[in-house]
């Protein structure tokens, strides 16, 4: 088989669906190349926060980033249940990120004052005591010191939204080829081929979008894109009757009523597995937190990958001449801007000046 087309997306998951839903919108005709069934995706394993807080420690620039991109929610919501039926369940009511010491209570406070007093425009946060968070949340332990609130945090439910942009995409046209893991990028003329198992796909342009992929792919096109996984086991209870209306970091209530609690961080390579020191310590802190989970069952476990850069922060970088990176760790809280402003960048061949913050560049020396 081959396939023409003005621009291949390669990688199926919350971002390359994202700027590939983005494109359709703008009546660019692309071509999502995913892989097959057990492939390794962030997008099937996260947590739902649409979150802003903390964002930016390490590069500025990305807290404005975040700021607009969970501002632009909303339309991103309503636009795909109005065209797909699909309800994303996105509930923007704050956010709270819980410190299980004193000391990380202290660290919490530094840190968004550094993100707040670096942030050219407005930037809330309130640091809350335990009996200010009971007002909120009157579940809280006893002896939980304290956490960060943050009015511009939210939720969503990520396998819904992954389900949405798939068929908003499909309904305006889009094309996904699901046995359509890159094996080799070539150049000829102007244009890319990328060669899958299921044939070749020529292009004017290329996404690479592929998560911990991007490593492969910037092989192919002799760039180095340092991306690394890192593992985030997850905890999912019984349903029970609704107790949290904000999201929550560490321990959060899905609109159907089973609490997600998580998530470790770490750096173990490809391990997919989940461990019981690990699921141990999460239910402890879970416990810690919320001393009513003892009388909640636990039903599943699972882990997830999550694709770091050095700094944590997404990278957008034209590699090459029409060939365009775009990853992140946070495709759920990014995922509207991806399918507007990202996409228009894609589509009108340039990333702009504004962006370049954000670039590979910023890495050189680090690798
Ligand atoms: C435990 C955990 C919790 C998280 N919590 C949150 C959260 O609360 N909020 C948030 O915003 N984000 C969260 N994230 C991050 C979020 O899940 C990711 O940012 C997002 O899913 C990344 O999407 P992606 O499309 O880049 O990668 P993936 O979902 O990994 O998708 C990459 C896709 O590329 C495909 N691919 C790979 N190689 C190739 C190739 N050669 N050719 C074609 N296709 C290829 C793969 O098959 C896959 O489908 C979390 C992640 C983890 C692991």
């Amino acid at each position: 088989m081959l396939l023409e087309t003005d621009v291949a997306v390669i990688g199926g998951g919350l971002v390359g669906i994202s700027v590939a839903y983005g494109l359709a919108k703008r009546n660019v005709q692309s071509v999502v190349l995913d892989e097959s069934d057990g492939a390794i995706r962030a997008s099937r394993g996260n947590f739902g926060l649409v979150w802003v807080q903390g964002k930016g420690l390490a590069l500025p620039a990305y807290t404005g980033w975040a700021m607009r991109a969970v501002e632009q929610w909303p339309e991103l919501a309503a636009r795909l249940i109005a065209e797909t039926g699909i309800d994303v369940g996105l509930t923007q009511k704050g956010g709270l990120y819980l410190s299980r010491s004193p000391e990380a209570f202290e660290q919490r406070a530094r840190d968004l004052a550094a993100v707040q007093q670096r942030f050219p425009g407005d930037y809330e946060f309130d640091m809350l005591d335990n009996a200010a968070i009971r007002k909120r949340v009157p579940e809280i332990g006893p002896d939980v010191v304290g956490g960060s609130y943050s009015p511009y945090d939210g939720q969503a439910n990520p396998l819904r939204l992954l389900h949405a942009l798939h068929r908003g995409y499909l309904a305006r046209g889009g094309r996904v080829l699901s046995n359509g893991g890159a094996t080799d990028i070539g150049q000829r003329g102007d244009k890319f081929v990328v060669t899958t198992p299921g044939g070749q796909v020529v292009a004017r342009r290329i996404v690479l979008a592929a998560g911990l992929g991007n490593a492969t792919l910037g092989q192919m096109l002799g760039v180095g894109i340092p991306v690394k996984p890192v593992r985030g086991q997850i905890l999912v209870t019984e349903r029970v009757p609704p107790i949290f209306d904000i999201a929550i970091e560490q321990v959060r209530q899905t609109e159907d009523g089973t609490l997600m609690i998580g998530g470790s961080w770490e750096e173990v390579g490809f391990d997919l597995g989940t461990t019981f020191d690990v699921t141990r310590r999460i239910a402890d802190d879970a416990l810690h937190f919320f001393p009513f989970l003892k009388d909640v069952r636990i039903m599943r476990s699972w882990a997830a990958l999550r694709i770091i850069t050095p700094d944590a922060a997404p990278v957008y970088e034209e590699v090459l001449p029409g060939a365009f990176l775009v990853t992140c760790h946070s495709g759920v809280s990014l995922a509207a801007i991806h399918a507007d402003e990202t996409a228009g960048w894609i589509a009108d061949g340039a990333i702009p000046d504004a962006m370049r913050d954000f670039g590979l560049r910023r890495f050189a020396g680090s690798q």
